[in-house]
């Protein structure tokens, strides 16, 4: 224990004085029987964005996947190594999930990298750019818009790209199959983290509506 960063340590005393005690029940039935969470949760690596935190839920409650900008990649069984999709077969085929909610964010850096792709990448590999590849064609739509100002272009493409993902997660087989049985919901949302507020996407129109929290 003592190689961990000692902000660590002490989170994890105060988890097992604080958390832990008062939930302790919860975890030893979580581990006899397994997890059953309802909820898949798609969401960015950022820091700032922590959907357990967000929806202020416990253990065993969210089953989450976080990659850069929350994206969602189109089905393709090509025998390569999809660490998103593999979440996703396993919240969907083991777990039956009832929900997958795409969260996006605002002053999302893997949004703004999409958004200029013109800089230098930040290693060879250019993993961030390959990734954020899969929203291209909008980025470039949206960043040739000079009508926008360079917020609004950013807005616009973290809302995008959540509709984006949501249409990728409908490429699935296994996605399209059971919320057409009406076993599996889809939804789309963002997270502002300047001021808390959460927008639900409509999923009529794809707009992005504060939701009734009352
Ligand atoms: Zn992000």
């Amino acid at each position: 224990m003592t190689h961990l960063p000692e902000r660590l340590i002490n989170g994890y005393r105060a988890f097992m004085d604080g958390r832990y005690a008062t939930e302790r029940d919860r975890y030893r039935a979580l581990a006899k029987d397994g997890q059953t969470p309802e909820t898949m949760v798609i969401a960015c690596c950022d820091s700032r964005a922590a959907p357990e935190t967000i929806f202020d839920c416990g253990p065993g409650e969210l089953f989450v996947v976080r990659n850069v900008a929350n994206l969602v990649p189109p089905y393709a069984p090509d025998g390569k190594h999809h660490s998103t999709s593999a979440a996703l077969e396993f919240a969907v085929q083991s777990l039956k999930v009832k929900h997958i909610v795409v969260l996006g964010h605002g002053r999302c850096g893997g949004i703004r990298a999409a958004l200029d792709p013109s800089a230098a990448p930040l290693s060879p590999g250019d993993f961030i750019g390959k990734w954020m590849g899969l929203v291209a064609p909008a980025a470039e739509a949206v960043a040739g818009n000079e009508m926008m100002t360079q917020s609004e272009r950013q807005t616009a493409l973290e809302r995008i790209s959540i509709r984006y993902s949501l249409a990728n997660l409908r490429s699935f087989p296994c996605v399209s199959i059971l919320e057409g049985k009406g076993r599996l919901s889809l939804h789309g949302a963002w997270f502002d983290i300047s001021s808390g507020e959460l927008w639900a996407m409509n999923p009529q129109t794809g707009d992005f509506e504060r939701p009734e929290t009352d």
